[in-house]
């Protein structure tokens, strides 16, 4: 597919203008991506045509719905190369699925004296639901230092993990930075010092640039989050290898997850309904299900070439910008652009080019860790995604160009 008609699928490029007249360039797809047609419709399509609980009724209706809902397991399953389709939880986003592995493994699993690897390039999602279990747990958390551009420091890999590191948790592409990590070589590192290491990986971002194969990567777990990936928000899943998925105790307790209740107790359902109790966000699954199919018409191949293009165009131009510095950046990424301009607040920053119709991300980027590692206190963000134009890069230049000029 070319990009013409790929951006073709998206009504946002043909209806929404700026202030300033022009259409939007949206460079914020790290905290969002866009939504193509066909997701909308089939969202809307649920809501007007079907509107029937899954998993329930005997009736027609809701037996379609629980048909569109459970495909939606069997595409992620296709897409992450799982081997059961029981090995997907359907959550309510990346962050859903963190916590369900902190609340439904680690709480049951681990002791005092344990410890859990993470980095100092995750979101906010990989860190703070630790910093909970921490307050009923006795564990040490240990972090993978980032260095200056960017990647992560890992000489010091084997001299953070341990025989009792049970659990590993980190992000395969980085939200602030666009740093791809090297996922593959940190899982056969941390495996050679401890085979029976859990690895849990956030997918978040990879999930919507490059095709993933779980059982290839050898994870426990996988996160994502569907409104990273062209589809509908609140919407995510959870992979989880069956051996580790078998040692998971519910969280939440209610509707669907059960097998009998009585008034002196409850017997559960078998795993992935155990972990996915009241009505879910059944649009929104069905929705994502079609979003998954739109990114596999357009194709990882294509989604990467594109992404490379605008990525060399991209830095080449940032770097051509006077006052301007890129923070964290390296060659082996996704588009994504962290800066600063000198002498601006990067609020500023982003209020400016909004004016001129760019949409960037300006703050922490839900990573203070990391931005304190970087030594900035936060940073200018231009996400940009496969449905982007390089002509939009060139609109993003000009439009730096002036905004350095009124705040500095
Ligand atoms: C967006 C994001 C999350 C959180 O996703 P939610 O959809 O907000 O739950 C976690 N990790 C990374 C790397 C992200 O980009």
């Amino acid at each position: 597919m070319e990009t013409s008609d790929i951006r073709a699928e998206f009504p946002f490029f043909r209806k929404v203008k700026s202030e300033c007249g022009q259409p939007i360039v949206y460079f914020d797809n790290a905290a969002t991506s866009l939504k193509p047609k066909c997701v909308v419709d089939k969202v809307s399509q649920y809501y007007l045509e079907t509107s029937a609980n899954v998993h329930r009724g005997v009736h027609q209706l809701s037996e379609s719905a629980t048909r569109e809902f459970e495909g939606t397991r069997t595409e992620i399953q296709s897409l992450l190369g799982a081997n059961h389709a029981e090995e997907i939880v359907l959550t309510s986003g990346a962050t859903h699925g963190l916590n369900l592995v902190a609340l439904g493994w680690a709480r049951q699993h681990l002791k005092s004296g344990d410890e859990i690897l993470l980095t100092e390039m995750e979101h906010h999602a990989n860190i703070v639901p630790w910093h909970l279990l921490q307050r009923e747990k006795d564990i040490q958390l240990r972090f993978v230092p980032v260095q200056k551009d960017g990647t992560l420091d890992l000489s010091r890999l084997e001299s953070l993990v341990s025989r009792n590191t049970r659990l590993a948790s980190f992000v395969m592409t980085s939200n602030v930075l666009g740093t791809i990590n090297p996922t593959r070589e940190i899982i056969s590192r941390l495996k050679a010092i401890n085979p029976g290491i859990h690895i849990v990986l956030d997918g978040a971002q990879a999930a919507a640039h490059e095709k993933l194969d779980v059982c290839e990567l050898g994870c426990s777990a996988l996160t994502l989050s569907a409104h990273k990936m062209c589809g509908p928000t609140g919407v995510g899943a959870l992979y989880l290898r069956q051996d580790f998925r078998d040692e998971f105790s519910p969280v939440m307790g209610g509707g669907d997850m059960i097998n009998k209740v009585t008034l002196e107790g409850s017997t559960f359902a078998p795993f992935p309904s155990i972990l996915e109790p009241g009505t879910p966000n059944i649009a929104g699954v069905i929705g994502f299900g079609e979003a998954i199919r739109f990114l596999k018409r357009v194709g990882f191949s294509t989604v990467q070439k594109q992404e490379q293009k605008l990525l060399e165009k991209t830095s080449q131009m940032l770097a051509e910008i006077k006052g301007l510095r890129l923070v964290g950046h390296n060659t082996h990424k996704s588009p994504v652009f962290s800066f600063e301009i000198e002498g601006a607040h990067s609020h500023d920053v982003a209020t400016v080019l909004d004016k001129y119709g760019i949409a960037v991300r300006s703050g922490h980027h839900c990573a203070q860790p990391l931005m304190k590692a970087l030594g900035v206190v936060s940073t200018a963000r231009a996400s940009l995604n496969f449905y982007n134009s390089e002509e939009e890069v060139d609109r993003f230049a000009e439009a730096l160009i002036k905004t350095r000029e009124l705040v500095q």
